[in-house]
């Protein structure tokens, strides 16, 4: 069986250069930031580079890439200007991704910095509102998130909120992280197929579009968020396997997120490709 994995690489030097990087370490596909994780600003790019990367990954037949928003970007800040700004970003973003090869665009919902989870799903949703757009071909993720601090998206209920209140809801999808879900209180160690049941019961098992493969530093149910190489942490390399044989997501575009250097990254993508090698 054929599996959809990469990882998160810098464009620092353009999307075709991060595509031969993924490609050397026997990837199909990768995540990069939309723009500087930490600030604002936007990568340039012409057309040329565009059709270039989309020839290299036709090419090399690769999956869907996913593109990652800045990690401060949050709609639920009680701040108007940090609204303010997770609204520009979102915009362009959405607009300059439409011009590029990348068809899903991952954010996390946000934090609610003490105004309560109600507040922060509003919040979220007036800004979903205003930015997504019939024409947009873009699948906008929400990632499920660790809960640490005042973080929106911790429960699936919370996710499931965000998509109802979202007019344009056929333009969302989920990304779900295996390090945050774990530490939120979702079990996937011991019972993946119950915690995507209960998925499926609560989102809809056909809006999770994209996997996070991480491990954690930090145990079961404990809201934090610190990744961990495969295997090395509390979920073992065991769930990892397990998730590679599961029919229901297997054919996800997979993105790991691990503390890695490029050979640390090639030996995790070997590591699943053999595993699902062997599933014929
Ligand atoms: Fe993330
Ligand atoms: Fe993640
Ligand atoms: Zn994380």
């Amino acid at each position: 069986m054929k599996i959809t994995i990469g990882a998160h690489l810098s464009i620092a030097k353009g999307y075709l250069k991060a595509s031969q990087e993924a490609y050397d370490m026997g990837a199909n596909t990768f995540q990069f930031f939309s723009r500087n994780p930490r600030g604002g600003s936007i990568r340039k790019f012409d057309q040329k580079e565009a059709d270039d990367w989309n020839s290299y990954m036709q090419e090399h037949q690769f999956g869907e890439v996913l593109a990652h928003a800045p990690y401060t970007l949050n709609m639920a800040s009680s701040k108007e200007e940090v609204r303010d700004f997770a609204y520009r970003a979102f915009s362009e973003d959405l607009e300059r991704l439409s011009q590029l090869p990348c068809t899903l665009y991952n954010f996390h919902p946000g934090s609610h910095t003490g105004d309560g989870v109600q507040t922060g799903v509003s919040r979220i949703t007036e800004i979903l509102n205003k930015t997504l757009f019939k024409e947009q071909k873009v699948i906008v993720l929400l990632e499920t998130m660790a809960g640490k601090g005042t973080e929106i998206g911790r429960s699936f209920e919370e996710i499931a909120e965000i998509i109802a209140k979202t007019q344009l809801n056929e333009k969302l999808g989920v990304c779900l992280d295996t390090c945050h879900t774990y530490c939120a209180g979702y079990d996937i160690k011991n019972n993946l197929d119950d915690v995507l049941e209960e998925f499926d019961k609560i989102i809809g098992l056909n809006r999770l579009k994209a996997l996070h493969l991480n491990d954690t530093k930090n145990d079961y149910q404990t809201n934090k968020d610190r990744h961990e190489i495969l295997g090395n942490g509390f979920l073992g390399i065991e769930t990892f396997v397990e998730i590679i044989k599961n029919k229901h997501i297997n054919q996800l575009p997979m993105f790991l997120e691990t503390p890695n250097d490029f050979n640390g990254y090639a030996r995790e993508v070997a590591f699943l490709k053999g595993v699902a090698a062997a599933l014929s």
